[in-house]
C-alpha cells in the first residue's frame, strides 16, 4: 500500500514525499481512510508507530476546505505535554509546508499575548495541553464551537497525569457534531469509559501492543548493589564500557530527585550530560533536547514522564538506572533505541529489591533478559548505616528489603549517601555542571500554576504514576535534626 491509496489530497502526498515517506505504517494505513471520511477514530498505538502523521495528514486534508475565524480555531488537538505539543506542530509544519495554515500552539510556560493574538488572527489548528487551553478559554479569548475535529492523544498519559477530568470538560465544549479521533497506548478501564461517552461510533484500530520490544535492541540487566552510590558507580562503569559503540544515550530515572542527583552527580564527573524534568521552564527543555538532537549533549538523564513521546531518532543506548515500576513504561524506554531497524543497547540497573518488578517486565515481553556480567546471585549488600541511602516518600516502594538502610543518620551535607571516596570529591567545590540548565530536582522553588501543565485542581488520581513532581517532603524531609534521631523510651 502506498500513501496516494489512502486518498490523501496531492498537497499532503507532495509533502509526505518530500519528508521521504514511501509506505504508511499499519497505523496510519488503518486510521487515515477512516479519518478523511469524517469518522471517529479510537487508535491504539503508542509513539513510534507513526501515529501522529495518521491524524496529522487526514487533517491537512480536510482542512483544505473551508477559512478560520477570529478566537474560533476550526480544530484542536490535546496533548499531554508541552513538548508533544510542540512536536505535533513540527509535524503540521513539516506535512502542511503546501497549505497556508495558521497553527496556534497554546503550552504553559510562554507568554499568554502572544498566543492570544494567533488565537485573534484565527487558528485552524490549535494544539493545546489542556491546563491552558482552559486558561485562555477562562479569560474569554477563545471559542471552541467551532472546532470541527478534535485529537485526544496520549489519553492514558493525560490519566496518568489528572488530566481526565479538564478532557471532559473540553470534551463538553465542542459541539457533539464534531468528528474526534482519539490515541491511546494503552485503554485502562478510565479511558475505555472516556471513549464510551465521547465518541460516537468509532472505526477502532490497533497496532502492535506496547509490549514487544525491538528485536534491533540487546537488552542486558547489570547487577548492582542498592546504595545510590554504589548504582552510579555501576552507571559509570557501563558508559565507559560502551564507550566506543555509545554515540548518545538515554539514561531514565524513577523520579525526578533521581533524575536531579544522577545528572549533578555525572556532571561532577565530568559527562557530556544534560537533564530533561518537568520542572525545567519551557526554553531550557526545548533548548535542553535540541542540544541532545544536535549531538551537542552525549547523555541525557530523564524521567518517564518528561521523555514520554519524544521523537529523538537515533539513540544508541538506553540507560535504565533504574527498574520501572511499571512494565509497559520498560517498553517505552527501550523504544528510544532500535528505532527504523538500528542497532541499539539497553542496559538495566537491577538491584535486590528490583526482582519482582524485572519478573513483570520479563512476562510483559515475553523474553527473560541476559544478565550482562553475572547475576544479582553473586551481590552482597553493604549495610553499614554510615551508608543509608537518603529514603524520600516512596522511594522504598519497590518492595526494599526490611532490613535496608532503615536507619536514618542526620544529614551532614549533601552528599551523605556518597561512597567514601566520591563523598570527598563531592565535598570539595562542584565544578559547574556543563550542561545549560540544571535540573530543580530537589531544589523546591514557589510553583508558577499559571504556567504550570499540572494544576492541584487537576490532581484527581491522587498521587500521579511516576509523578514527575517527586516527592513532597513530609515533615522535615530528609534534614531531620538530630534531636528527633535520639532513641525514645517506650
Ligand atoms: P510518531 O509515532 O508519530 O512519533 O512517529 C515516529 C517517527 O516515525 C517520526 O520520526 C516520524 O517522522 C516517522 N514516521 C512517520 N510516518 C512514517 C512512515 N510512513 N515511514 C517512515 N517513518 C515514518
Amino acid at each position: 500500500m502506498t500513501f496516494a491509496d489512502l486518498g490523501l489530497s496531492p498537497k499532503v502526498l507532495s509533502a509526505v514525499a518530500d519528508a521521504g515517506y514511501t509506505q504508511p505504517t499499519p497505523i496510519q494505513a488503518g486510521a487515515i481512510p477512516h479519518a478523511l471520511q469524517g469518522k471517529d477514530v479510537l487508535g491504539i498505538a503508542q509513539t513510534g508507530t507513526g501515529k501522529t502523521a495518521s491524524f496529522v495528514l487526514p487533517m491537512l486534508t480536510r482542512l483544505e476546505k473551508g477559512r478560520a475565524r477570529a478566537r474560533m480555531p476550526r480544530t484542536l488537538i490535546l496533548e499531554p505535554t508541552r513538548e508533544l505539543a510542540a512536536q505535533v506542530e513540527e509535524n503540521f509544519i513539516k506535512y502542511g509546508k503546501n497549505h497556508k495554515l495558521n497553527i496556534a500552539l497554546l503550552i504553559g510556560g510562554v507568554s499568554f499575548d502572544e498566543q492570544d493574538r494567533k488565537l485573534e488572527r484565527g487558528a485552524d489548528v490549535l494544539i493545546a495541553t489542556p491546563g491552558r487551553l482552559l486558561d485562555h478559554r477562562e479569560r474569554g479569548k477563545l471559542l471552541l464551537t467551532g472546532v470541527d475535529i478534535l485529537v485526544i492523544d496520549e489519553a492514558d498519559r493525560m490519566l496518568d497525569m489528572g488530566f481526565i477530568p479538564d478532557i471532559e470538560r473540553i470534551c463538553e465544549m465542542i459541539p457533539f457534531t464534531r468528528q474526534t479521533l482519539f490515541f491511546s497506548a494503552t485503554m485502562p478501564p478510565e479511558i475505555t469509559k472516556l471513549t464510551e461517552k465521547f465518541l460516537q461510533a468509532p472505526v477502532r484500530v490497533e497496532v502492535a501492543r506496547a509490549a514487544s520490544t525491538a528485536t534491533t535492541v540487546t537488552q542486558r540487566l547489570v547487577k548492582s548493589r542498592s546504595k545510590p552510590w554504589e548504582k552510579r558507580d555501576v552507571l559509570r562503569k557501563l558508559i565507559k564500557q560502551e564507550e566506543e559503540d555509545l554515540k548518545n544515550a538515554i539514561i531514565f530515572c524513577n523520579r525526578k530527585v533521581e533524575v536531579s542527583e544522577l545528572f549533578r552527580s555525572l556532571a561532577r564527573h565530568e559527562f557530556n550530560v544534560g537533564a530533561l524534568h518537568g520542572d525545567m521552564d519551557q526554553r531550557a527543555r526545548m533548548t535542553m533536547l535540541s542540544n541532545f538532537r544536535d549531538g551537542k549533549l552525549k547523555l541525557l538523564v530523564a524521567s518517564d514522564v518528561a521523555a514520554r513521546g519524544l521523537d529523538i531518532p537515533d539513540v544508541s543506548h538506553v540507560f535504565n538506572y533504574d527498574v520501572p515500576i511499571h512494565a509497559e513504561d520498560y517498553v517505552h524506554r527501550i523504544g528510544r533505541t532500535g528505532r527504523a531497524g538500528r542497532l541499539g543497547k539497553s542496559f538495566t540497573i537491577a538491584t535486590r529489591s528490583d526482582t519482582k518488578y524485572v519478573e513483570a517486565i520479563e512476562k510483559l515481553i515475553g523474553q527473560t533478559i541476559e544478565w550482562h556480567d553475572g547475576d544479582l546471585s553473586t551481590v552482597e549488600e553493604s549495610e553499614s548505616a554510615d551508608e543509608a541511602p537518603r529514603r524520600g516518600k516512596g522511594s522504598s516502594r519497590r518492595g526494599g528489603r526490611k532490613d535496608e538502610g532503615r536507619e536514618r543518620k542526620p544529614r551532614g551535607g549533601r552528599h551523605h549517601d556518597a561512597a567514601p571516596s566520591e563523598a570527598k570529591a563531592e565535598a570539595q567545590e562542584e565544578p559547574a555542571p556543563k550542561s545549560t540548565s540544571r535540573p530543580a530536582g530537589n531544589e523546591r522553588k514557589p510553583r508558577d500554576w499559571a504556567n504550570d501543565d499540572a494544576r492541584p485542581a487537576r490532581e484527581h488520581r491522587g498521587r500521579r504514576r511516576n509523578d514527575d513532581d517527586g516527592d513532597t517532603p513530609v515533615g522535615f524531609g530528609d534534614d531531620v535534626p538530630a534531636f528527633m534521631l535520639i532513641a525514645a523510651k517506650v
